[in-house]
């Protein structure tokens, strides 16, 4: 193996060649097998898949590519880690946009918690929303590849959707940028009317802001929204019966507006969340850091102290 990769515009550079592109598309197609681990290709049958049968252009560009995209072992050729991510970008379609999908507004079965028309999901641009077209409230907002949506009926649709955005926000929730792994930095901010978002109308009186230190990773919601992420809610939700990380947020009215959110104090933050489920309440504390510092629950009517 030549090296241990190469510099920003080395790697960037030595992509400008469908051949090379061809090469990683070959040897990733030829590790989607679990059993195996990754496998090595022997040369004879990259070159062959590959197809370029002038052996001294194909060792030309497959030599290019050693250290950094591809490595050679006794067995044969492998993708290294940056190999493993373009090959899994250009699969996704995260680089070619994808432009011919067939993507039209699906209803999510719930309507505006601001003015009662049914909520639907489109996608916008690279965007999948969760909104409701009559007023511009936006329920959710989360980038998903469209590998994902196509050719699904709506609900394997929504459930994607629903699973991606909880990828991310737990990981953005918990300080971890989930694009570059950097950390993330949270502030909260007073609702002055306009939320960052132009295509979100909700009247927040205060919202979390995630924002990665290091790439553009950023998001915003109502301060209830972290408990989807913390033990104490999904908790609550288990002893009820239920599974909360399975519920889309745009379902629970508690995580996506803050009806239920008691402003406490404003200098330092600190907030009262309620959590409502069937009957019964969750009520959470919550401080600057959006870290829960207290909790209790409250059991439902008519049924003092039972937990479901
Ligand atoms: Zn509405
Ligand atoms: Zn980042």
């Amino acid at each position: 193996m030549s090296g241990e990769g190469f510099d920003r515009e080395t790697a960037l550079s030595l992509l400008a060649d469908e051949n090379r592109v061809r090469i990683i598309e070959e040897l990733g197609d030829a590790t989607v097998s679990p059993d195996t681990g990754i496998p090595s290709v022997p040369y004879a049958e990259l070159k062959s898949r590959v197809g370029i049968r002038d052996s001294g252009r194909f060792n030309y560009h497959l030599t290019k590519l050693l250290g950094n995209y591809v490595a050679k072992g006794e067995a044969g050729y492998r993708l290294r880690w940056p190999g493993m991510v373009l090959y899994r970008a250009l699969v996704a379609g995260l680089l070619t946009g994808e432009t011919d999908h067939d993507i039209g507004p699906v209803p999510v079965g719930v309507d505006c918690y601001r003015c009662g028309e049914p909520v639907e999901g489109d996608l916008y641009e690279t965007l999948f929303r969760v909104r409701c077209s009559a007023c511009d409230a936006n329920y959710a907002d989360i980038y998903v590849p469209t590998r994902g949506l196509v050719g699904k009926a709506p609900e394997a649709m929504l459930e994607t959707v629903h699973r991606r955005s909880r990828t991310v926000l737990d990981a953005m929730t918990s300080g971890q940028c989930p694009w570059c792994a950097d950390e993330v930095a949270l502030e909260v901010r007073a609702g002055d009317g306009s939320l960052p978002s132009l295509h979100d109308t909700r009247d927040l009186d205060a919202y979390a802001v995630y924002r990665c230190t290091n790439c553009t990773g950023f998001h915003y919601l109502p301060v209830s929204q972290v408990l989807l992420y913390h033990p104490a809610a999904i908790a609550f939700y288990h002893a009820h019966g239920r599974d909360l990380t399975a519920v889309p947020k745009w379902e629970l009215e508690w995580a996506v507006t803050d009806r239920t959110t008691e402003m406490l104090s404003t200098d330092p933050w600190r907030f009262r969340v309620r959590v409502p489920l069937d009957g019964a309440a969750l009520v959470a504390e919550l401080d600057h850091h959006l870290e829960v510092v207290e909790s209790r629950t409250e059991p439902a009517e008519g049924a003092p102290h039972s937990r479901g």
